[in-house]
């Protein structure tokens, strides 16, 4: 690919990385603390590929069935993020095939991982995923059940707890979503005053609202539509 060739993808990735800055400024924040993790999910290798040759490192899919193939296939220096909800007969396949698990939501998937995890030989990064507002169409783990499983997390061995992930409801406008976002951010700092070894990192924010999120001190925002424009179905 040629420096000059115009290409809507470098645009969309320029523009994303302008939104990052923004609101990285407004808050006094390094871009080193926060990490892109390019939601690649119902787009095709190809775009995945060639987001990676415009510098993209990290990308995220939701599905193990669609995930692994394009895993596989991609370059293989590319960072993986699983952050659907991880049903326990594809434990495996995640722990195999991807880096990060954004979705670990009961006690019973936490200690199926780290058993398969170590018979894995790995020791996936994992993030507790909160139902922060107690969405029926969500899952996550209730917030008063954070506490015990980052606790369990943290005794086991072939895990890495990073941190807490949410997504706000669908339909909520940006004043709730604010809201959410510092309750998420609450609910860390009061579990790392108590596990201070925790690194406690967020995963909040989407295409929609990762700004919001930035402001509230996310770590790892999840951007699928912005960079990649509308999902195929
Ligand atoms: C699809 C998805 C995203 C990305 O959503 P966009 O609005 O396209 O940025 C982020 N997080 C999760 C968990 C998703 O399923």
């Amino acid at each position: 690919m040629t420096i000059n060739r115009p290409s809507p993808l470098r645009d969309r990735i320029a523009a994303v990385e302008v939104r990052i800055e923004r609101a990285l400024e407004e808050s006094m924040r390094s871009r080193e603390s926060v990490t892109l993790v390019a939601v690649s999910k119902r787009q095709p290798l190809s775009v995945i590929v060639a987001a990676h040759e415009l510098g993209l490192q990290h990308f995220g899919e939701s599905q193990i069935q669609e995930g692994v193939p394009k895993v596989k296939a991609a370059p293989d220096d590319i960072v993986w993020h699983f952050i659907g909800h991880l049903q326990k007969n594809k434990v495996r396949k995640a722990v195999k095939h991807f880096a990060y698990i954004h979705s670990i939501d009961s006690m019973s998937l936490l200690q199926r991982l780290d058993g398969i995890a170590a018979e894995e030989r790995v020791c996936p990064k994992i993030f507790l995923q909160v139902n922060y507002v107690l969405d029926p169409d969500k899952f996550g783990l209730h917030p008063e059940a954070v506490r015990p499983v980052l606790e369990t997390a943290l005794s086991l061995r072939h895990v890495t707890p990073v941190g807490l992930m949410g997504i706000p409801p669908l339909d909520w406008g940006s004043e709730k979503i604010r809201g959410f976002f510092e309750g998420m951010e609450r609910l860390r700092d009061e579990l790392r005053a108590d596990f201070p070894d925790w690194p406690g990192k967020l995963s909040l924010g989407m295409t929609a609202d990762f700004e919001e999120a930035l402001r509230a001190g996310s770590n790892f925002i999840r951007v699928g539509t912005a960079l990649f424009g509308p999902r195929s179905t």
